[in-house]
């Protein structure tokens, strides 16, 4: 079975210390229990009990530390990196929050030429330190240029001064990567801060969680040349490069978010008897079952694929930086479809607080939002929608990376330059030879979109209008979304069935999208008749579907429970 199961953890890795961290991590939550994990989060208490637990078993050492860099076990490995982050969104989102947090203060650390720097660190992370990534302000949201946090010129030296905001584990961070700019020019600067340090005034929590998502100020805070991180054109590239490893991992938190939230569901709709029947014997319950595991298995599909890509990224394959937005908005959008789908099953159930649900329907709506907005993230990935339809390029294959490697490239990346000259592999290679009717139906949808492209694309001041970029960008994704999900189902021995009937849900969201881009104000006649007939029904097949829910959803009840 592929998706995560506690009681039956069973994930290959190459090493006998990965299976341990993730065994570790899955008994201290089990060992803590439901009941203290629930009455936590409501009590809304800070997670030292968690952060004791990673210091002890040098968790976050292992996991964050790239190879050489210190811990001798420690590697930058996104196999084992997937897996660790889905357990933490399994149990809880604030539990992955303050581990996500200390992956984007440390990328800016682990991307500097500064030795000093990086050997602190590694000995912070020795000593079960976290970190912190202080790149947003109150007042500028996604607009980083207009950073208020200056650099003064002062002696050998700076004194920094401005406020951030929104910045996880700036209360007791190990280190802070600050952005900010050196006074009077445009030249951005990455510098570590350490709020123990006087001039590190922590002002407040600004969210009500058991994460403390901190309000902080730099007042005449005193920076020396071995403080800077990075100047210039790297500070604004690794602050960029930073977030493309990190936004990987908001996929993962809502897979595992989901898949604590479907066993609960299932459990409870399947043992619930109404009028003599069971929940689950109602039609449009057990369809909502069936759509919520199909786009379940379908998000942990890409997102493992573009862990392939990602490990095998290099200066002349980037393609990862189309996946990786797309496992950022699409998958945790997905996570969100499959929680509204749940959540109208179990009704009532959802709200209790005695149930994880009742967390897992609150903070799935944050991974859309967090790290770039789903609208940032569509209009970056439309830069590529030419390239990926019109000029393929031949790449060698990728096969599955599960091997035990650092991913040294990650942290090389390069500047963001040259984005819409990247080339991918031919998108429609991977429908070919499978014959299942909705893959083929789809198949025929998205030759319809890459019609309209060719014959009438989006004019100069269509190109400006967000809202018609973001209608024709969710069709684009949905086409790679349904690349990446067959090429993987072969490695992961999708039944047939069940392959069928995700493209059943996708030939639907394809339709719906159609309809969108169809209703846009701009869009021309041709590109209406285009959208007319994008909407297709999908091929129901019965037989399909009964056992869909026989052999894969319906035994999904009782499969897990966590401990009280
Ligand atoms: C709980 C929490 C934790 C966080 N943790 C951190 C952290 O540790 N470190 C950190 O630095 N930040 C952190 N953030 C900040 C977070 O990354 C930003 O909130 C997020 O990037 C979006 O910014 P905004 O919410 O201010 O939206 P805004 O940037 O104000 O956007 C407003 C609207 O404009 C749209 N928009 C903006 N730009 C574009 C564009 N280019 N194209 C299309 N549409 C656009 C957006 O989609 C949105 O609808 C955190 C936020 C929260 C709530």
């Amino acid at each position: 079975m592929i998706l995560l199961n506690p009681r039956q953890h069973r994930r290959p890795y190459a090493d006998a210390r990965s299976t341990d961290v993730m065994r570790a991590t899955i008994g201290f939550f089990e060992a803590k229990g439901k009941d203290k994990l629930l009455a936590d989060y409501y009590d809304r208490g800070w997670y030292a009990d968690f952060l004791e637990f990673v210091q002890a078993n040098r968790i976050f050492a292992t996991m964050c530390t790239p190879a050489g860099e210190g811990a001798a076990d420690g590697r930058w490995d996104t196999w084992r990196i997937c897996e660790f982050a889905e357990i933490l969104g399994f149990y809880g989102l604030q539990y992955w929050y303050t581990w996500q947090v200390s992956v984007l203060g440390l990328g800016p650390i682990w991307m500097s030429t500064n030795a000093a720097l990086r050997r602190r660190a590694a000995q912070a992370l020795e000593d079960g330190g976290i970190f912190a990534f202080g790149l947003s302000e109150k007042t500028h949201g996604a607009d980083i240029y207009s950073t208020d946090m200056v650099l003064t010129p002062a002696g050998d030296g700076w004194r920094a001064n401005g406020r951030k905001y929104y910045i996880g584990n700036g209360n007791v961070a190990a280190l802070v990567s600050t952005f900010g700019r050196i006074d009077g020019s445009d030249d951005y600067v990455f510098f570590a801060a350490d709020p123990r340090h006087p001039s590190y005034h922590l002002i407040k929590n600004v969210v009500a969680s058991q994460s403390y998502v901190s309000e902080f100020e730099l007042r005449d805070y005193p920076v020396t040349a071995g403080d800077i991180l990075h100047r210039g054109r790297d500070a604004w590239d690794a602050a960029l490069n930073t977030v493309n490893i990190g936004k990987y991992n908001l996929g993962w938190a809502s897979i595992g978010i989901c898949t604590h939230a479907l066993y609960e569901a299932i459990t409870h709709a399947s043992n619930r008897v109404l009028y003599t029947m069971h929940v689950t014997d109602f039609s449009h319950v057990r369809q909502n079952f069936v759509d919520a595991y199909c786009r379940l298995v379908a998000m942990k599909l890409f997102a493992l694929r573009a862990a392939d890509y990602m490990r095998a990224a290099s200066p002349a394959d980037r393609r990862y930086l189309l996946y990786n937005p797309m496992v950022k908005m699409k998958v945790t959008t997905q996570g969100e479809d499959v929680i509204n789908l749940l959540w109208d099953t179990i009704a009532a159930k959802g709200f209790e607080k005695d149930m994880y649900f009742g967390q897992a329907a609150i903070d799935i709506r944050g991974l859309p939002k967090l790290e770039g907005t789903v609208h940032v993230n569509i209009a970056l990935i439309v830069k590529f929608m030419p390239s990926f339809f019109f000029t393929p390029a031949e790449y060698p294959p990728v096969p599955q990376q599960r091997q035990a490697a650092n991913d040294d490239f990650l942290f090389r990346q390069g500047g963001a330059k040259g984005l819409s000259q990247i080339q991918f592999h031919d998108y429609r290679k991977a429908f070919a030879g499978v014959k299942l009717p909705n893959v083929q139906r789809f198949a025929e949808q998205a030759e319809i979109f890459r019609e309209l492209l060719a014959s009438d694309p989006p004019g100069p001041a269509q190109m400006k209008d967000v809202a018609f970029l973001l209608a024709g960008g969710e069709i684009f994704a949905l086409v790679v979304y349904a690349q990446l999900i067959l090429e993987n189902a072969p490695v992961y021995e999708v039944p047939d069935d069940l392959l069928d009937q995700i493209f059943d849900f996708m030939v639907r969201d394809m339709s719906k999208f159609a309809l969108q881009l169809f209703s846009q104000p701009s869009s021309t006649e041709k590109q209406m008749a285009c959208c007319r007939r994008m909407i297709r029904k999908a091929v129901h097949d019965p037989a399909r579907y009964d056992r869909v829910w026989k052999e894969q959803v319906a035994p999904l009840s009782g499969a897990y429970e966590m401990r009280r």
